[in-house]
């Protein structure tokens, strides 16, 4: 039995990633680095910044003025990676975000993007017809409910604070995280309550 081929796709980023190393732009242990941050990174540390800060105010006012500092308190390392801004939906306004250019997104702290974040069609239209996006998440705003798309950068990424939903008065901090999926930190989806709570 002969071994498959490695795909051509393959060898190219070996190609990419050597001269890369070679010219010192990046180091063998930054990529290694880059990666195991990646891959300890979760949605569920998003979820938990944005539940404390819709219990706890000193939090939120730390989370809004400096995400990055924020997500070293949850255990998490920045360094090395971009500032993490975060959005603070209200009422009248709703944020989506959107890397039009390629697939940044705040890895440090959600982990990998899903693969529609990166397609073309999401990072055309996302800009082109947001509230025809949202719709195909099921996403219905209130009238009245502005859009604001924000473009996450190889300088600055973005996450969404959501705005606490109706019906979770007294809710724990565990309770609330759970609502907060990696949809909503993008801005696509809103929290929702389980069907069962909402109907009541
Ligand atoms: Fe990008």
């Amino acid at each position: 039995m002969s071994t498959p081929a490695r795909p051509e796709s393959l060898a190219r980023l070996d190609r990419l990633v050597a001269a890369l190393i070679a010219k010192g732009i990046v180091t063998e242990s930054d990529l290694v680095e880059a990666q195991a941050r990646t891959d300890r990174a979760s949605p569920e540390v998003g979820a938990r910044m944005v539940a404390r800060a819709w219990l706890d105010p000193d939090w939120r006012r730390l989370l809004l003025g400096n995400g990055a500092e924020a997500a070293e308190h949850m255990g998490v390392s920045m360094a090395g990676a971009p500032p993490l801004g975060v959005l603070e939906d209200t009422a009248t306004l709703h944020h989506l975000v959107v890397c039009t250019l390629c697939s940044c997104y705040p890895r440090a702290v959600l982990g990998y993007p899903p693969s529609w974040y990166k397609s073309f069609e999401y990072r055309s239209r996302a800009v082109r017809d947001p509230r025809g996006v949202l719709a195909e998440w099921g996403t219905t705003l209130a009238a009245g409910c502005r859009v604001r798309v924000v473009d996450s950068t190889a300088d600055y990424r973005w996450m969404v604070l959501p705005m606490r939903p109706a019906g979770t008065e007294g809710w724990s901090e565990d309770q609330l995280a759970a609502l907060v999926t990696r949809d909503v930190l993008v801005g696509v989806a809103l929290p929702r309550l389980p069907v069962a709570l909402a109907a009541e």
